[in-house]
């Protein structure tokens, strides 16, 4: 078995098929940037930069970082709506990397996807029937009386109810929007759920409705999560395991109790130290993040994250990209205060 995740330069030899549901290997996604009168390829966003991991069958794993930092381009490449610019993604032991279009549609009954904002996600002129029942007819050789039950069976689990089957998704709050889009998502039975940013458009007490809603779901389905999110309360919430992702590159992955409790990666120590506590007493070990996130495009050599970092060691961290490495049980690190 893996620990889950394994270095770049690792992952050719310990990330294979049979370590989970879906298995990344050193997966890169460049959008290439185009210059000149004849538009000629002078450049790449790397906002994938080799990513290796794996999502065990029911677990939920969480995948965090700033804004930019690639988490969201992951997340769509890993499900194939981008093509990998390099590396290989398998799911349930295929490598479905360049898997062709045809095998494509039938890996959509597998994997489904939740997208943000369930207003825009939903198209406005269907009614909520149609919206629930549409992938069924698109993905599945189902009968009408199948469809049906699905679909019934699946109000009354993300708590809507039949009067609301005729309407259209605009005559809903944004909760109930997601609902549908839940809905809507499970209609086809799927085994790998990717979740990106989920309830970040949502007030906080609905938040909260629709992360039991999704637990409750993934025990029942016995689902996988791909948990992506730039909020680590509702990251702790929901994940099992947590991936921190800086610049296209992960800096740190373990369970998450130990990632809350101990982290380990000066970036990760960062972002956790700025999630808001209980205790009235200030917040004396907050570390602020200097400056923005730099350009994807042209990354700091050595760690990405040397120009922010408060624990910069030295010209190392400058000229060498510390590679990924296991640092207690189920937990990797990518920084050269590890290496040794
Ligand atoms: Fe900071 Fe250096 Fe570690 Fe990067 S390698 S996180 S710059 S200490």
């Amino acid at each position: 078995m893996s620990t889950g995740t394994s270095s770049t330069a690792e992952a050719t030899d310990t990330a294979d098929a049979d370590d989970g549901l879906l298995v990344a290997e050193d997966v890169r996604k460049y959008f290439p940037i185009k210059g000149g009168i004849l538009r000629r390829h002078v450049g790449d966003v790397k906002a994938v930069d080799g990513v290796s991991f794996s999502l065990e069958a029911g677990e939920t794993l969480g995948l965090v970082g700033e804004s930019g930092c690639g988490k969201s381009t992951l997340g769509k490449t890993l499900v194939r709506l981008h093509d990998a610019t390099e590396g290989s993604i398998y799911f349930d032991g295929e490598d479905i990397t360049e898997a062709p279009k045809n095998r494509l549609r039938e890996l959509r009954q597998d994997v489904q996807i939740i997208f943000q904002d369930p207003g825009s996600s939903l198209n406005p002129r269907m009614t909520v029937a149609d919206l629930i029942t549409e992938p069924m007819r698109a993905l599945t050789d189902w009968d009408r009386e199948k469809r049906e039950d699905r679909l019934h069976e699946l109000i009354e689990e993300v708590d809507l109810q039949e009067n609301h089957l005729k309407r259209a998704p605009h005559e809903f709050s944004g909760g109930q929007q997601q609902r549908i889009a839940i809905a809507r998502a499970l209609s086809v039975n799927p085994k790998l759920v990717v979740a990106d940013e989920p309830t970040s458009a949502l007030d906080v007490s609905v938040q909260a409705k629709i992360l039991n809603l999704m637990e409750d779901l993934q025990d029942k389905y016995n689902l996988t999560y791909l948990f992506i999110s730039h909020d680590l309360s509702v990251i702790r919430h929901i994940c099992d395991r947590v991936a921190v992702m800086y610049l296209g590159e992960l800096a740190e992955v373990a369970p998450a109790d130990r990632l809350f409790d101990e982290p380990k990666h000066p970036y990760t120590q960062a972002l956790i130290s700025g999630v808001p506590r209980a205790s009235p007493e200030p917040m004396s070990d907050r570390v602020i993040l200097e400056g923005d996130v730099p350009s994807p495009e042209n990354p700091p050599s050595g760690c990405r994250f040397h120009t922010r970092c408060h624990e910069y060691i030295g010209e190392v961290c400058e000229t060498d990209d510390p590679e990924l490495l296991e640092i207690g049980d189920n937990h990797v690190c990518a920084c050269h205060h590890y290496t040794d």
